[in-house]
């Protein structure tokens, strides 16, 4: 089965790819030759999720899902939440991103947080929404190498690195998009 990942993110594909069963042919949008700014305008996660998978069904006419993610800080409301990419003002900076963030911390006793993950698969003229979430705490520096985006400052619970520090396959066992994935995977098993 062809499926397309919606996605002009490199670490994302590179996270899905290690999850992905033999019986899914993972196609990238570098494969369908898709430069195409993809519209991520919606106010929720839910909502950036349909408008990516649905852009690309409607483009190319093939089963598809995307992701979208959204770190949320428990004693800022919730913030960056929907805003994470943007959340210094610049699309996708994570450094600023990281910064800002750690700013608004700095006198908050409360560093819980978590991700959460919305993916919409569009298949047979269908949508689906499935959900991951990982609870965790946002450290006081950036530690690490690895990952994108606020690894280096999201230690999930339970373990002593961020996500920048521990393996992929650990990320991928506990993190939001892999426990979102995981159960689209059991879904296409049963169609
Ligand atoms: P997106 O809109 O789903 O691509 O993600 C929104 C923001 O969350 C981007 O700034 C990403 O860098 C960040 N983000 C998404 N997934 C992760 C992750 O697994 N770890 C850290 N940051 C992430």
């Amino acid at each position: 089965m062809q499926l397309v990942f919606a996605t002009h993110n490199a670490n994302k594909l590179k996270e899905i790819q290690q999850l992905i069963p033999s019986f899914i042919e993972l196609v990238s949008l570098d494969t369908l030759g898709c430069t195409a700014d993809i519209p991520e305008t919606a106010n929720t996660l839910e909502g950036n999720a349909r408008l990516k998978a649905d852009f690309i069904t409607r483009t190319y006419q093939l089963p598809c899902f995307a992701d979208d993610t959204g770190l949320l800080v428990h004693s800022l409301n919730g913030e960056p939440g929907v805003y994470s990419a943007r959340y210094a003002g610049i699309e996708n900076n994570s450094q600023a991103n990281m910064t800002k963030l750690l700013h608004n911390l700095k006198d908050k006793e409360d560093r819980a947080a978590h991700f959460k993950t919305v993916i919409a698969l569009n298949i047979n003229d269908e949508t689906h929404l499935f959900e991951g979430k990982v609870e965790g705490v946002i450290t006081t520096n950036q530690k690490g190498e690895h990952g994108f985006g606020y690894d280096p400052i999201f230690k999930p619970n339970g373990y002593d690195q961020t996500f920048a520090q521990l393996p992929l396959s650990v990320k991928n066992e506990i993190s939001h998009r892999g426990r979102a994935f995981k159960q689209l995977i059991a879904y296409l098993k049963n169609i």
